[in-house]
C-alpha cells in the first residue's frame, strides 16, 4: 500500500524547510516538494538580517519587533556558524526623524527583548566614532546599534538538510502540480523538472508555503476560493565594491521617510537595499529595474563621501514579498507579520495556508505551523526547535576563534581563509567534509578561487546542489568572485554526477 504522509510541505523557502524539519523531529512523515532549489526564491533575496526590525516601531508592532528579537536570540544560539552580531550606524539627519524619536526607538528596542548575546545601543558623535570619514561632512551624530546578519540561504539549506536528517523526504526541481482531497487524504501530482517523471504522493496535511505564489497556487492548482489574501510587494538590492573600510553597517533615512540599508559583505563588497514596489509582473522571471537601481545609488550618493552610479553595481538581487493584504496604502506600511490559515479541514485532513512573515520569524511560525499539524491529526508532538542547533552549528558564539585556530593548526597546509570560509558557512561540518584531507592534493578537483571537488561533492551529496548556480549562488557567494563563463569544469563535473543521482 501507498505511503500516507502526514505532512506534504510545497515549497523549499525558509518557512517550507523550517516546517519540514520542525515536523520531522516531532516524528510525523514529511515529504517536502521545491519547484527549482532551496532557497531559489525570497529566502536567498533578503536584505539577510536576522532583526526586531527598528522601522516596525512606528507602525506600533511592538509584539512582532519582541517575538523577532526573541527569535534573533535563538538564531544565534541554534546556529551560530551563520549569524554575525553587526553593529548598525544611525545618522541623524536634519530633515528627517529628530533625535528624540530615533532616542525613543532605540530605547525601546533595547527594551522591548533583553539580549542575552548583542550589545545595546549607544549615542555617537561621527567624528570620533569607528566609521568616521565614510559619510558626508555634515553628518554631525546619530547611535549605533546591534542586529544580526546572516547568509538566508543557507539558513533555509541547514533546514533542509536537518529535515532530511530527520527522515523527511527532500526533493528538488519537483513541481506540485495539483492537490486534491479525497475521504481525508490529498491526492498531490507532482512532477520532477529535470527528467519530466510525474507522479503521485499521498498525504493527510498539506501545507502551502509557497512564498509569493501562495494565491497563484491557490487560485490555478487547487478548488479553493479564497484566493486574493497577499500583495506583492517587490524589493531590490544591489552590490558594489566596497565603500567604506570598517566593520559597521548603515541604516538611512530616505526623503520618502523610507528606511534602507548598507551592508559590508564578504569582504570585499557593501550590498544596499531595499526598494519597495508593488509587484503584478511574472514571478517566475525578474530582476531589478533601472529606476530601482539608480534609486538606490542615488539614495546612498545622500550619504557616503565616495558617489556610486548604475556602473558600479556588480551585482543585483530582487525578491518579492508576499504580505497579507490588510489594506495599508503604501507598501512599506504594511505589516511584516504572517498569518496561517487552514482550509478544508475534513476529519484529520486539512490544508494550511502561510501568508506573510520574516526570514527572522521562521523558526516561530514553523513550530505555530506544526502545533497545528499536531491538533490536525489528533497526535499532538512538544516543541523542540530552539533548543537544537542546526547542522554545524554545536558550538557557542565564543569558541568559534578557538575551533577555527584548532582547525587551522591541524590542516597547516591549506590557507587561513579558506579554513574560515568554511567554517563561517558549515561549521563544525568542516570536519566532514576535510575528513580525508591531509594534503592539498586530497582537496581534489579545483574549480576556481577556492573551490574545490571535497566542498562540491558535499553539497550534492549533503546539501542537495544539483547545478552550479545551487553551489555558487546559495550554498556558497563565490559567484561573486567566479566568472560564469569560466566554470565549464564545474559544470561538467556536476553534470555527471547528477546524471548518476538521477539515473539519467
Ligand atoms: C527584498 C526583501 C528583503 C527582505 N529582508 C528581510 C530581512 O532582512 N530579514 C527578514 O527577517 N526577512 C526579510 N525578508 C522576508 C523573508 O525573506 C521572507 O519572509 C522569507 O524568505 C519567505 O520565505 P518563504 O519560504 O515563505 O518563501 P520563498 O523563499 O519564496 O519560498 C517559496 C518556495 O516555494 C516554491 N514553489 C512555489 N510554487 C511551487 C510549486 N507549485 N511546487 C513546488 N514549489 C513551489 C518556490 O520555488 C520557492 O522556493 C525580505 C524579503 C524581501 C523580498
Amino acid at each position: 500500500m501507498a505511503t500516507v504522509y502526514d505532512v506534504f510541505v510545497i515549497g523549499g523557502g525558509v518557512n517550507g524547510c523550517g516546517i519540514a524539519r520542525d515536523a520531522a523531529g516531532r516524528g510525523y512523515s514529511v515529504y517536502l516538494s521545491e519547484k527549482n532549489d532551496i532557497a531559489s526564491a525570497t529566502s536567498s533575496a533578503s536584505s539577510k538580517l536576522i532583526h526586531g526590525g527598528l522601522r516596525y516601531l512606528e507602525n506600533f508592532e511592538f509584539s512582532l519587533v519582541r517575538a523577532s528579537l526573541k527569535e534573533r536570540d535563538i538564531l544565534i544560539k541554534i546556529a551560530p556558524h551563520i549569524m554575525r552580531e553587526m553593529r548598525f550606524v544611525l545618522p541623524h539627519h536634519n530633515k528627517h526623524r529628530p533625535v528624540w524619536l530615533l532616542k525613543l526607538g532605540m530605547l525601546l528596542y533595547d527594551n522591548l527583548y533583553s539580549s542575552k548575546y548583542v550589545k545595546r545601543s549607544s549615542y555617537i558623535r561621527l567624528s570620533s566614532h569607528g566609521s568616521k570619514s565614510t559619510l558626508i561632512e555634515s553628518f554631525k551624530k546619530g547611535f549605533e546599534y546591534s542586529d544580526c546578519i546572516t547568509d538566508d540561504a543557507r539558513l533555509t539549506v541547514l533546514n533542509a538538510a536537518d529535515a532530511k536528517r530527520l527522515g523527511g523526504n527532500i526533493n528538488t526541481r519537483t513541481i506540485v502540480k495539483n492537490i486534491e482531497q479525497q475521504k481525508g487524504v490529498w491526492n498531490i501530482e507532482i512532477m520532477n523538472t529535470i527528467t519530466n517523471e510525474t507522479k503521485y504522493v499521498q498525504a493527510k496535511v498539506v501545507v502551502n508555503a509557497t512564498g509569493p505564489w501562495v494565491d497563484d497556487f491557490l487560485k490555478n492548482r487547487t478548488k479553493q476560493t479564497k484566493v486574493d489574501n497577499v500583495r506583492l510587494v517587490k524589493g531590490s538590492h544591489i552590490v558594489v565594491k566596497k565603500l567604506f573600510n570598517h566593520s559597521y553597517a548603515y541604516i538611512l533615512q530616505n526623503s520618502d521617510s523610507r528606511v534602507f540599508f548598507a551592508v559590508p559583505w564578504e569582504n570585499e563588497f557593501t550590498f544596499i537595499g531595499t526598494t519597495d514596489v508593488d509587484f503584478k509582473d511574472n514571478l517566475d522571471s525578474f530582476s531589478a529595474s533601472d529606476d530601482e537601481i539608480n534609486y538606490l545609488c542615488k539614495s546612498a550618493n545622500q550619504y557616503f563621501r565616495s558617489d556610486i552610479t548604475s556602473n558600479d553595481v556588480v551585482k543585483h538581487w530582487s525578491g518579492v514579498r508576499p504580505l497579507y493584504d490588510d489594506g495599508s496604502i503604501k507598501a512599506q506600511k504594511a505589516s511584516r507579520d504572517y498569518t496561517i490559515r487552514i482550509d478544508s479541514q475534513d476529519n484529520s485532513s486539512a490544508l494550511i495556508n502561510i501568508f506573510g512573515g520574516k526570514m527572522t520569524t521562521f523558526r516561530q511560525l514553523s513550530e505555530e505551523v506544526v502545533n497545528k499539524v499536531g491538533l490536525i491529526l489528533g497526535k499532538n508532538k512538544s516543541p523542540w526547535t530552539s533548543d537544537v542547533q542546526l547542522p554545524g552549528g554545536n558550538f557557542s558564539l565564543s569558541e568559534k576563534p578557538k575551533i577555527i585556530d584548532a582547525l587551522a593548526k591541524k590542516h597547516d597546509y591549506l590557507d587561513v581563509d579558506y579554513i574560515e570560509r568554511l567554517f563561517n558557512l558549515y561549521g563544525n561540518r568542516v570536519e566532514y567534509i576535510l575528513k580525508n584531507v591531509s594534503s592539498i592534493d586530497n582537496l581534489g578537483l579545483h574549480f576556481g578561487r577556492d573551490l574545490y571537488q571535497v566542498e562540491v561533492d558535499y553539497l550534492m551529496q549533503e546539501e542537495f546542489a544539483l547545478f552550479p548556480e545551487d553551489v555558487l549562488e546559495r550554498r556558497t557567494k563565490l559567484y561573486l568572485f567566479l566568472d560564469y563563463d569560466k566554470i565549464e569544469n564545474l559544470d561538467n563535473y556536476m553534470q555527471k554526477k547528477r546524471k548518476v543521482r538521477l539515473k539519467i
